[in-house]
């Protein structure tokens, strides 16, 4: 689905543009460390997915991506992410512009996941973890 989708974007995107402006180490030859986007086009009618592969996402690299290609979604204070989950629909929560880029680190990518060693429970960021093993009324307390 090449072809001009996005009014006001360069009709066709060159992965050298996108290296020059994050200058990412080239992905290794398995799919880690390249990320394929999927926030949908706001002003698009039916929703466009962007689908462009975020290579080494990273707060910063995500944070680059969202300036370069999607900047309807930070207009004005607040925004509702637009990434498409599992279900086909958008995740629609409602945050501030400056949060979206972390917002999606977080919760789509799971970038900060990490897991309880005692009871191999998940948890989205580190301090969630540090809570559980803190809290002396779960088998895990310290
Ligand atoms: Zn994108
Ligand atoms: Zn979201
Ligand atoms: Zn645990």
């Amino acid at each position: 689905m090449a072809g001009n989708l996005f009014p006001g974007a360069p009709a066709h995107h060159h992965r050298s543009q996108q290296c020059v402006m994050a200058a990412p180490p080239p992905a290794p030859a398995g799919q880690n460390g390249v990320t394929i986007c999927q926030l949908l086009a706001r002003n698009s009618h039916p929703p466009v997915l962007c689908d462009r592969a975020i290579t080494d996402a990273s707060p910063r690299t995500v944070q680059d991506h969202i300036s370069e290609f999607h900047p309807e979604h930070l207009e004005g204070q607040r925004t509702n992410c637009e990434w498409r989950l599992n279900t086909g629909h958008a995740c629609g929560e409602g945050l501030s512009a400056a949060q979206l880029h972390k917002h999606i680190c977080n919760v789509h990518l799971r970038m900060f996941a990490c897991q309880c060693p005692n009871c191999q429970q998940m948890f989205s960021r580190p301090d969630a973890l540090k809570r559980h093993l803190a809290n002396k009324n779960n088998e895990c307390g310290a």
